[in-house]
C-alpha cells in the first residue's frame, strides 16, 4: 500500500508520557469497500491526532472527518455522505518482545505510517447499506428506469387494474404484453 500519512516520532521517542499533537488536512485515495463498492473520498479530510509515547510503543488517538460518495444500493445514483469518526491504534517497535495484540501495528525507525490506520478506520465506519433516502424506490427490474424520478409502464402493468384488463384482452386476442400482435 502506498504511504499517504506518516508521523515523525523522533521528538518524543525517548520521552515516555509525551505527546505530539497533529492537526491538519489530508488527501486520501479512493477506497474499495464491502462488496467491492467504490468509495470516492472528497478531499481533503480533516485530521486531529495525539500520538503518545506509552513506553513500549506509541498510542495514536484522535478523529477524522470528511465526505465521500458512493452509489445507492437500490437506484445506483451517487450519494454524498459525511463521516466523522474516532481513531485509535497502537504501534509497537518491529523488534519488540512484549505481546502484540490483535490490530496493533508495527513501526520501524522514527516514523509511524498511519496509512493503514486511517483507511481501515474509514472502511469500518461506512454503513453496510447505502441508500440515497430510506424510501428509495430503486430501479424497475424490467426496464431499468429510476422509479424515484420516473414511472414506467412495467409498474403500471402490475398495479393498474385497468391496464391489467386491457392486457388480458390482448392476450385473448393473441397479442403479447408488449402490445405487438403475434398474428
Ligand atoms: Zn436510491
Ligand atoms: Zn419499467
Amino acid at each position: 500500500m502506498e504511504s499517504i500519512f506518516k508521523v515523525d516520532i523522533s521528538p518524543i521517542k525517548d520521552q515516555p508520557g509525551q505527546t505530539i499533537e497533529i492537526q491538519g488536512k489530508i488527501v486520501l485515495p479512493n477506497l474499495t469497500g464491502v462488496g467491492d463498492r467504490l468509495l470516492e473520498l472528497i478531499n481533503p479530510w480533516e485530521l486531529e491526532l495525539q500520538v503518545t509515547n506509552i513506553n513500549q510503543g506509541f498510542q495514536v488517538k484522535g478523529k477524522m472527518a470528511g465526505s465521500y460518495e458512493m452509489i445507492c444500493d437500490r437506484c445506483l445514483e451517487k450519494v454524498r455522505s459525511y463521516l466523522e469518526t474516532e481513531i485509535t491504534d497502537n504501534f509497537l517497535p518491529a523488534n519488540n518482545s512484549c505481546e502484540k495484540e490483535d490490530g496493533d501495528k508495527i513501526y520501524l525507525g522514527d516514523e509511524l505510517d498511519l496509512t493503514e490506520t486511517l483507511l481501515e478506520t474509514i472502511n469500518l465506519k461506512i454503513p453496510m447499506k447505502n441508500l440515497c433516502s430510506p424510501d428509495c424506490q430503486g430501479l424497475c427490474l424490467v426496464c431499468g428506469l429510476n422509479l424515484n424520478t420516473q414511472t414506467c409502464k412495467c409498474q403500471q402493468d402490475v398495479f393498474d387494474p385497468r391496464l391489467a384488463n386491457l392486457l388480458k384482452w390482448k392476450e385473448q386476442e393473441g397479442g403479447g404484453s408488449d402490445g405487438q400482435s403475434k398474428r
